[in-house]
């Protein structure tokens, strides 16, 4: 463990600081200077080496892993040192699945997380419309009413109760439904006489009348009304997205889904000093950019290197929360209804053998077991129909974006073809409220099975779906290991047994995403020759009771070497 007199005896040993200056000095010192990170408790999720307490790094990159006298007597001169005093070290922690400028769209719009009951979600949609101007649109997201009482979606009519005069549309936290007021689906022409547009459906009461809310593609009935953001108003999300994921202890965020416009809006971000946070990116398909992104092949190190542009991300089915997940048979809370297919198969098949020609990897959202099937089988059509010999690479690294609900019999077949499961813990410590309602417990059993899923072999990548879910890697790697909520509730229903061990939940969140992207072995542990980045918190989450996990904070983000954030109690760098 740390040993703090031999770091005493060194004339630089750093001390502690207050939050003032010192990140700003730590940053102009920055740069190119080799660091010494001593008296740390590491766990670097490289099994040769498991633990350590210090570490050194010249050029961004780590060139020593091991104990604290040996990291002195290495570092190179005019090294700074950050003496840890024994805070915990992990590999800079990756989100292999999130939505950067929804992270940061959350952050600076009426953000309706948390809001527990419809009663507060009418009094802040009552506040957010005072003074505004009547006509003009109101928007937000965020609301989630599966632990409302009742839980059943709110209507248009308890909109109209808060706010008549102007269309309010209030995207619920899944993305994948929201609730417009009546003069909202009037300027829509919504009416008991619109038809469900293919892959969406127009909720509607007794007597056949839209109720207000609209799943999946029928959302577009209304969102093409909205104005669209502004660029300045799509790189300002971006930017404060980074930071905060920068603040909550991630190096790394694999956006699922985007443009090349947003491609290039983080590459100017970058230019400018901007953003830290290293990215992998995946263009929305099918789309005029999935096009260009098989045309033009992959590009791992877009923007100077810290953003790579390597898949397309694709759909097949909704969510479970709006019922628009595909399941092989029908919900058990809605007789006759087994979900929605976003895209259809065949249409996405010529994409996929494309994709594996040219070396880029395709993620497709897949929550149902109908859904998740139906991927399987296509993606095992596309390997047979390409074999490796004609591939860009041999080792193509799909993935399966949520693999929620699984048929046992699938659950085998992740290993067996290659595909990753990129999967957000979190979802299961949300879902488990209504999952058993949706599914009745014979489902549950392939249900967030991340357990089952290694237990076979398969590759498991962690994370977040931020902003569907809050983003915060303490709470995911708490759901991993506790499967329980943040108040410690769970029953037989939630399937303890899913729970994984804490290396593997490291691992979720470090060497997973790292393999996800095709950078293993420049990510992912901390490990000689690897990047410098490091993720450090105040407390032992491998060890402590795991109540304790989410009372832990970050205390520094690490990424290249350069400290990228410092909370107030952080150490100075000397
Ligand atoms: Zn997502």
């Amino acid at each position: 463990m740390p040993n703090i007199d031999t770091w005493a005896a060194n004339p630089a040993r750093g001390g502690r600081a207050g939050p003032g200056n010192m990140l700003g000095r730590l940053r102009a010192a920055a740069a190119a200077a080799p660091l010494v990170l001593g008296n740390g408790n590491f766990y670097t999720a490289n099994d040769l080496q498991p633990r350590a307490e210090a570490a050194v790094v010249v050029d961004g990159r780590i060139t020593f892993v091991g104990a604290t006298p040996d990291a002195l007597r290495r570092a190179p001169p005019g090294a700074r040192r950050i003496d840890l005093h024994g805070a915990t070290v992990l590999p800079g922690l990756s989100d292999a699945h999130a939505h950067l400028s929804g992270i940061g769209a959350r952050e600076l719009s009426f953000n309706l997380e948390g809001t527990k009951s419809l009663a507060e979600l009418q009094k802040a949609l009552r506040k957010r419309a005072a003074g505004g101007q009547p006509g003009t649109w109101l928007t937000g997201s965020g609301w989630i009413e599966s632990r409302w009482s009742p839980a059943v979606f709110p209507t248009r009519q308890d909109l109209d109760a808060a706010v008549a005069d102007r269309p309010v549309v209030l995207e619920r936290a899944d993305g994948h439904s929201l609730v417009a007021n009546s003069q909202a689906l009037q300027r829509a022409g919504i009416d008991r006489n619109t038809s469900d547009p293919p892959g969406g459906s127009v909720l509607r009461d007794a007597t056949g009348v839209p109720t207000g809310m609209l799943i999946d593609n029928a959302m577009s009935l209304v969102e093409r009304l909205l104005p669209p953001p502004s660029a300045q108003e799509t790189a300002r999300a971006l930017e404060v997205g980074a930071r905060r994921s920068v603040q909550l202890g991630w190096t790394q965020l694999q956006i699922a889904g985007n443009s090349f416009d947003e491609v290039e809006q983080l590459c100017r971000l970058y230019a400018a000093g901007r953003i830290q946070l290293r990215l992998y990116d995946a263009i929305y398909g099918p789309s005029a950019d999935a096009e260009r992104l098989l045309r033009e092949g992959p590009d791992p190190q877009h923007c100077g290197g810290k953003l790579a542009v390597r898949g397309i991300k694709l759909y097949i089915d909704g969510a479970l929360g709006s019922r628009g997940a595909a399941l092989l048979e029908a919900y058990s809370d809605s007789s006759g209804s087994r979900g929605l297919l976003v895209n259809q198969p065949d249409r996405l098949f010529p994409l996929l053998t494309a994709a594996l020609r040219r070396g880029i990897q395709v993620q497709t959202h897949s929550i149902g077991d109908r859904g998740n099937r139906i991927m399987l089988d296509l993606y095992a059509r596309a390997f047979a129909a390409v074999p490796a010999g004609q591939r860009a690479v041999a080792e193509p690294r799909w993935r399966i974006e949520h693999a929620q609900i699984l048929s046992p019999a699938d659950i085998p077949r992740f290993a067996q073809l290659g595909v990753i499961a990129s999967m957000q813990p979190s979802h299961a410590i949300s879902d488990l409220f209504f999952a058993p309602a949706r599914l009745g417990p014979e489902r549950l059993r392939g249900a967030y099975a991340w357990h089952s899923l290694l237990n076979t072999g398969a590759i498991v990548a962690g994370g977040s779906d931020a902003p569907v879910e809050k983003g915060d890697p303490l709470v995911e790697f708490y759901a991993a290991v506790a499967r329980r909520s943040v108040q410690g509730f769970a029953d037989a229903n939630w399937h303890p047994e899913q729970r994984v061990s804490r290396s593997q939940a490291l691992k979720m969140f470090s060497v997973a995403p790292a393999y996800a992207a095709f950078q293993e072995r420049d990510r992912g542990s901390i490990e000689v020759g690897k990047l410098a980045d490091f993720t450090v918190l105040s407390t032992d989450i491998m060890s402590v009771p795991e109540p304790q996990i989410l009372t832990s904070h970050v205390v520094m983000t690490i990424i290249g070497g350069e400290v990228a954030y410092a909370a107030g109690d952080a150490p100075a760098a000397r």
